[in-house]
């Protein structure tokens, strides 16, 4: 097995992780970024990319990570395609391990995303990004004057449904029970917003569409009946799973599984810091994650200003 030494070991290559490699390989730390076995996250399989400031036209999500990733690597960032399968944060150096290798780190930054969950079926795959979306606030815009629809009953599905109904002609929620388990609050603007409608007891059985989504097929939980429905897009909204496994009893994180950070990056591991979706549950934005990687980079080097073992 490799062993190396590192000062700044990167997890996650969405953009939160990038970023944080464009920064510190800038600060001349020479960061490594574990990429993860499919690169890139959640912007992979996302189709027109609209508000991620520079870009006049549309870009689409896997060329806009093409460009941070190429960006990263042009300035110095090591890239390594594998999957961090185990971490121990309690020795220092810390230690970092894949399948094939075992890396030092004087510190790290952890940036491994969240996955949004899917229901799990064959033509949610296919059409996502073709009128599928886990995204109101980057997709909605997309939709302006449609008919559509969200899967859910939480605080993220009554958010995304508020949103999209100032865009779209009519929101309908479905939900695979009676009673929402969104606060009051959201279930009180949800009831009173006249743009949205309620399917109760229900489950998406099949997204249908050849090209672009058509509508979708739904069946009543409690009377098996099964029908389909018109809409030009369908935004599942069932929740998110932070990427934090190989974490746990070692990083604070929440009864969600997010991690927790005082001052927005500082994990409760000194050198060990955070950055992107699997801290923010609130923005989830390409910019903010950016944004976030940014900080985590910048807090890492004063970290590592007081360390006598930086390697230059
Ligand atoms: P969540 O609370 O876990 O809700 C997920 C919803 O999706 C539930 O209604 C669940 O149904 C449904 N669901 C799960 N799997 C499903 C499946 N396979 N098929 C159909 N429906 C499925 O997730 P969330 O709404 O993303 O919220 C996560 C956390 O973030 C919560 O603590 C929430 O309060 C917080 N959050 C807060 C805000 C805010 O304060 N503004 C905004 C967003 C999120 P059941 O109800 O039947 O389980």
């Amino acid at each position: 097995m490799e062993q190396d030494v590192s000062n700044v070991v990167i997890i996650g290559s969405g953009p939160a992780g990038l970023t944080a490699g464009i920064y510190c390989a800038r600060a001349g730390l020479s960061p490594v970024v574990y990429m993860g076995s499919r690169y890139g996250g959640q912007l992979m399989l996302t189709s027109d990319v609209e508000n991620y400031p520079g870009f006049k036209d549309p870009v689409t999500g896997p060329d806009l990570m093409e460009q941070m990733r190429s960006q990263a690597e042009r300035v110095g960032t090591k890239m390594i395609q594998d999957d961090v399968t185990e971490v121990d944060l309690r020795t220092y150096p810390f230690v970092v391990k894949t399948p094939s290798e075992e890396r030092r780190a004087l510190s790290v930054i952890v940036a491994s995303g969240a996955n949004p969950r899917r229901l799990n079926l064959e033509s949610e795959m296919r059409l996502m990004g073709k009128g599928v979306s886990n995204c109101a606030v980057c997709d909605g815009f997309f939709f302006k004057g449609k008919k559509l629809a969200v899967v859910g009953g939480g605080d993220t599905a009554l958010e995304e449904a508020t949103y999209l109904s100032q865009l779209a002609s009519s929101v309908t929620v479905i939900h695979r029970r009676d009673a929402l388990r969104a606060s009051n609050a959201l279930q009180k603007e949800a009831f009173s917003d006249p743009k949205l409608s309620f399917i109760w007891d229900s489950a998406v059985t099949e997204v249908t569409g050849e090209r672009k989504v058509d509508g979708v097929k739904v069946r009543n939980l409690k009377t098996g009946e099964e029908r389909s429905l018109p809409f030009d897009g369908l935004f599942v909204a069932i929740g998110y799973d932070p990427n934090t496994e190989i974490f746990k009893g070692q990083l604070d994180m929440d009864a969600n599984g997010y991690l927790i950070a005082k001052n927005e990056t500082e994990t409760n591991v000194r050198g060990v810091f955070v950055a992107g979706d699997v801290r923010d549950f609130r923005y989830r934005q390409a910019v903010t994650a950016a944004a976030d990687g940014c900080k985590a980079a910048l807090d890492a080097e004063r970290f590592l200003k007081e360390s006598p073992a930086v390697i230059r």
